[in-house]
């Protein structure tokens, strides 16, 4: 896919952060995060939408409503955002709703773990940018076109028991090489520093 989202710096925690145990998504379905520890904490508050995961929603619409149980057009609130600051895939964002019952966002698997729309992309062969970037690349966060752990860039920390920061985790990967495949599909890394494109695979976990 040709749209990303450039990215001109990077932070050291990139590398100094561990990743997931069994890599982005399946490191979750185990993880017994937040306060509770009965998992899922970062699908409480809903998230910001692309428009590109947006208008992949509305191509596979029949699919998506009937693994969430409820139209589309009830899943989103607010008005679409963007900022100068700021890059989407699709050039703008809407922010999911979070379901009155039990806080989740609309597309948490409604009395189980994990993402529908994870789901629908092991399960159905549907584009992996059906999930919001937000989604796909945390604990890693970015803004201003820097890309960064949570904590570093949103001042927010990273959800308590996430696998990545548990200490069962063993993995040797850092954050950087266990999201690379979403990192090279979602941004664009041309350091200002260099001038460069830096190439994913260039970068070790002893950076
Ligand atoms: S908080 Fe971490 S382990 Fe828990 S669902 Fe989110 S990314 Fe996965
Ligand atoms: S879209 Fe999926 S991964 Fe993102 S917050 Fe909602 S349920 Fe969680």
């Amino acid at each position: 896919m040709d749209n990303k989202i450039k990215i001109t710096r990077i932070t050291e925690g990139c590398f100094l952060q561990k990743g997931f145990d069994n890599g982005p998504f399946k490191g979750c379905f185990n993880a017994k995060c937040g306060e509770d520890q009965k998992g899922d904490a970062c699908c409480r508050y809903g998230c910001d939408v692309d428009k590109e995961s947006y208008d992949l929603m509305m191509i596979n619409r029949e699919i998506v409503e009937a693994a969430i149980g409820q139209p589309l057009s009830l899943a989103f609130k607010g008005r679409w955002f963007g900022t100068s600051k700021e890059e989407y895939l699709g050039g703008e964002a809407i922010r999911s709703r979070t379901r009155k019952e039990d806080g989740f966002c609309v597309f948490h698997s409604k009395n189980s773990k994990g993402c529908t729309l994870v789901k629908l992309v092991l399960d159905r062969g549907i584009s992996k940018r059906i999930i919001p970037t937000i989604c796909r690349i945390y604990p890693l966060a970015y803004h201003n076109n820097k890309l960064g752990t949570y904590d570093e860039i949103l001042k927010v920390p990273i959800e308590k028991g996430c696998n990545c920061i548990s200490e069962e985790n063993k993995t040797t990967e850092s954050l950087f090489i266990g999201q690379k495949n979403e990192i090279e599909d979602i941004f664009e890394i041309k350091l200002k520093e260099t001038k460069k494109k830096v190439k994913i695979n260039s970068f070790n976990n002893n950076r």
